[in-house]
């Protein structure tokens, strides 16, 4: 084993915060030719959602004004930068995926995709649409929602891409089976239960509950499996979240470009939201768009399955890490089985944080920017220190040439889940950010 890699590993194990550059990283140009699918799939799936946004801004109200696109702000961080004092002063800000709406976490983008391109496929087969240019309206009558309560939809999950995928299901009419992790909070099963979704509770972690919600799926041809751990339609749905950015820094007049780099934190679990995220962007933005993974310290899987080439064969486990996290949505022990290939040339790097830090944020993300966020959206706050503050981050910024840039770069701080967290259990997160602190 060469030096790095059992320094890597000796790091993870003693859940030290870590900055880990990626080695693999290539400018656009090379990995293009390598890449499974391109631009091209990223504007299909824009596409999609397109057809499909009359329809839902009939079903869902909060989405009339939007025309039925579930997209979210785009926000400065004005006092966090001030008070940060790493000189971010107007070129911090927030993409605030915590508040989209419908599911209110980054899974209302890939989540409720990949259940639309299925229901797309079911209402073309079943005849409920003549075509692609039909009235996709139509699929909100009782004959539909009839056709639809014949399927199944299924996922395994840690908490939102269940409450995602519930939500939606349930609008159109299909039937829908959650399993949820040990991990899962009860508040999301109880408000999945109150929409007639199944919810079947393990014991286990997320990874196992995946595996059982797959093998049912197989036995049952009227059931359809949305695989977190594999899905491209899940990775695509959170692609489209570059273009929705591009429009909303152009807006701004914000530009990205070679004297002006975008930062991105990103906070990862199994990697399709990240990873659909760093696809997206890289195609939108080229070089100039750095991409960085943030994973809790108990659950470094993408870091982990990186660091050694072994993606999902390699178990956060193995190095003595138990998940124990109240990132509920980031505690994941394998990472996707493609996501982390796909990024070997795309991403930057990918840091870890702890939960005293994750609460701290969260605390601070609430005074300063009275923004109530879930623990995992808090990863990609101390991005920027350790990006900018640490040996770790000088070190890549050095590297990619980007120390000259820095007093004209963009930082996006994504926060990716809080809007549904029911007020009490938003007291008790602040609560426990008071008692660690204290
Ligand atoms: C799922 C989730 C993520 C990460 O998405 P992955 O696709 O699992 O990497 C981040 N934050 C929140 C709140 C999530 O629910």
């Amino acid at each position: 084993m060469s030096d790095t890699l059992s320094d890597g590993l000796a790091r993870l194990r003693r859940r030290e915060p870590w900055l880990w550059s990626n080695p693999n990283w290539r400018p656009l140009r090379d990995c293009l030719p390598k890449l499974p699918f391109g631009l091209d799939a990223v504007l299909e799936t824009e596409a999609r959602l397109r057809r499909f946004a009359p329809l839902l801004a009939d079903l869902f109200p909060e989405l009339r004004s939007s025309g039925g696109i579930i997209e979210s702000e785009f926000r400065p961080l004005s006092r966090w930068a001030r008070a940060e004092g790493l000189g971010l002063d107007g070129r911090l800000w927030m993409k605030a995926d915590h508040a989209l709406p419908v599911a209110g976490s980054i899974k209302a983008r890939g989540g409720i995709y990949a259940v639309l391109h299925f229901a797309e496929r079911v209402a073309l087969a079943e005849g409920l649409l003549r075509g692609l240019d039909d009235d996709f309206r139509q699929l909100n009558t009782p004959a539909a929602r009839a056709a639809f309560a014949r399927y199944e939809l299924t996922a395994g999950s840690t908490g939102n891409l269940g409450l995602s995928i519930g939500i939606i299901g349930a609008a159109l009419g299909f039937r829908s089976t959650i399993h949820m992790s040990a991990e899962a909070k009860e508040w999301k099963k109880e408000r999945l239960r109150r929409r007639g979704v199944t919810v079947v509770e393990h014991r286990a972690d997320y990874s196992a509950a995946c595996a059982q919600a797959r093998a049912l799926a197989e036995a049952d041809p009227r059931a359809h499996f949305i695989d977190d751990e594999n899905s491209i339609e899940l990775f695509l749905g959170y692609s489209v979240a570059a273009r929705r950015l591009q429009r909303q820094l152009r807006a701004l007049d914000i530009p990205v470009d070679g004297r002006h780099p975008l930062f991105l934190y990103l906070p990862c679990g199994v990697g399709g939201a990240p990873g659909g995220i760093t696809f997206g962007a890289r195609q939108v933005f080229g070089d100039h768009a750095i991409c960085l993974f943030a994973e809790p310290v108990e659950a470094p899987c993408m870091l982990l399955g990186m660091l050694t080439g072994k993606h999902a064969d390699a178990s956060v486990y193995d190095l003595g890490l138990r998940l124990a996290t109240d990132a509920d949505g980031l505690a994941v022990p394998r990472p996707s089985r493609f996501v982390g290939k796909l990024m070997e040339p795309l991403l930057s790097g990918i840091y870890t944080v702890s939960d005293r830090q994750l609460y701290r944020d969260l605390q601070t993300a609430w005074e300063r920017e009275e923004v109530e966020l879930e623990p995992s959206a808090c990863a990609g706050f101390s991005g920027p220190r350790r990006l900018l503050d640490t040996d770790d981050g000088q070190a890549l910024l050095r590297a990619r040439g980007l120390d000259a840039h820095l007093d004209r770069a963009t930082h996006i701080i994504w926060t990716t889940g809080g809007a549904l967290v029911p007020a009490e259990q938003h007291e008790q997160f602040r609560q426990k950010a008071r008692e660690l602190a204290g």
